[in-house]
């Protein structure tokens, strides 16, 4: 299969050339498998993103079933500027996860990911906002609160550094 080789390092470049050149997460779309489990009271669009938040956790030693959280995940409009998800709790209403309808029609896999398994990371693992960077400036965690100047590199090369931190503390 080396024509699927020859397009995976290719992307890898594209991406690189356009995180050095601009602020925003780029938008390729990449291609992902449909979700196998079903998640009620959300959104299919975020199937699979809860799934991949569960298996992500379950290679580090924690084991989420996300159905067991009484969550419900939306996407819709959300009308405070530049936010791009929300996770509310607390109280006897189920954790809410809402992600803006705006943002995820422009947003490419990475950005999505890295959202929801920001709302996730306070609904789901309890974690506050961090503002620690890392060695070169950049935002240390994909907790951050997004009120500091950091940015965060959330891609192909930098997901499992990000996701480690994301669960590092919980790990057993
Ligand atoms: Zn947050």
């Amino acid at each position: 299969m080396k024509g699927i080789r020859i397009f995976s390092f290719l992307f890898i470049i594209v991406l690189h050339q356009m995180m050095q050149s601009c602020d925003v997460l780029p938008t390729e779309e990449v291609v992902t498998t449909p979700a196998v489990r079903s998640f009620a009271n959300v959104d299919e669009r975020l199937w699979s993103y809860f799934e991949d938040f569960e298996k992500q956790a379950a290679a580090r030693g924690l084991n989420y079933n996300l159905n067991q959280f009484n969550l419900t995940g939306a996407i819709s409009d959300i009308h405070d500027d530049g936010v791009a998800g929300t996770c509310s709790y607390g109280g006897r209403q189920p954790n809410s996860v809402t992600i803006d309808m705006p943002f995820w029609d422009r947003a490419g896999f990475f950005s999505r990911e890295m959202v929801v398994f920001h709302e996730l990371g306070h609904c789901v693992l309890g974690r506050d906002h961090t503002e620690a960077l890392t060695n070169n400036g950049y935002c240390a965690s994909i907790m951050r609160s997004g009120t500091g100047n950091c940015r965060t590199l959330y891609n192909a090369q930098n997901k499992e550094y990000y996701l480690d931190e994301l669960f590092e503390t919980l790990s057993p």
